[in-house]
């Protein structure tokens, strides 16, 4: 009885959608505002940029422009996720493994609130 009263709840409980949802909202804010930090700082950009560099400024700035490249990459994607995560709320879907369409691990949610998939299901991606 008590089991098939669990099968039938397929939606995230609302009661715990919004925290989360303030939470992401959150975060969001933070890592764009992170991100367009980042975009100031890349040496590329600046505009003292001595044209005459030493080899070794030179190095410098190529290293400071790929380190922060590969930030800038890492905020996008998960400013992407976090989008996903909120959109997916909006339509009712959240908390919904994409892949078998099964709940995702409350417990999973509460550690990766964007996470899309379910455990099994990222493992599997991952292989
Ligand atoms: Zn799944």
């Amino acid at each position: 009885m008590i089991k098939e009263k669990k099968e039938m709840i397929l939606a995230f409980p609302k009661r715990l959608l919004s925290p989360i949802k303030l939470f992401l909202e959150k975060e969001l804010v933070h890592l764009k505002r992170k991100k367009k930090q980042l975009k100031k700082e890349d040496p590329f950009l600046d505009e003292n940029r001595a044209s005459e560099n030493s080899l070794e400024e030179d190095l410098d700035e190529q290293i400071g422009h790929f380190d922060n490249e590969v930030k800038v990459k890492f905020l996008s994607k998960q400013i992407a996720q976090f989008r996903t995560a909120l959109t997916r709320m909006k339509i009712g879907k959240y908390g919904i493994c994409e892949k078998c369409g099964k709940m995702i691990d409350t417990e999973r949610l509460m550690v990766k609130p964007d996470a899309t998939t379910c455990i099994k299901c990222s493992k599997e991606s991952e292989i």
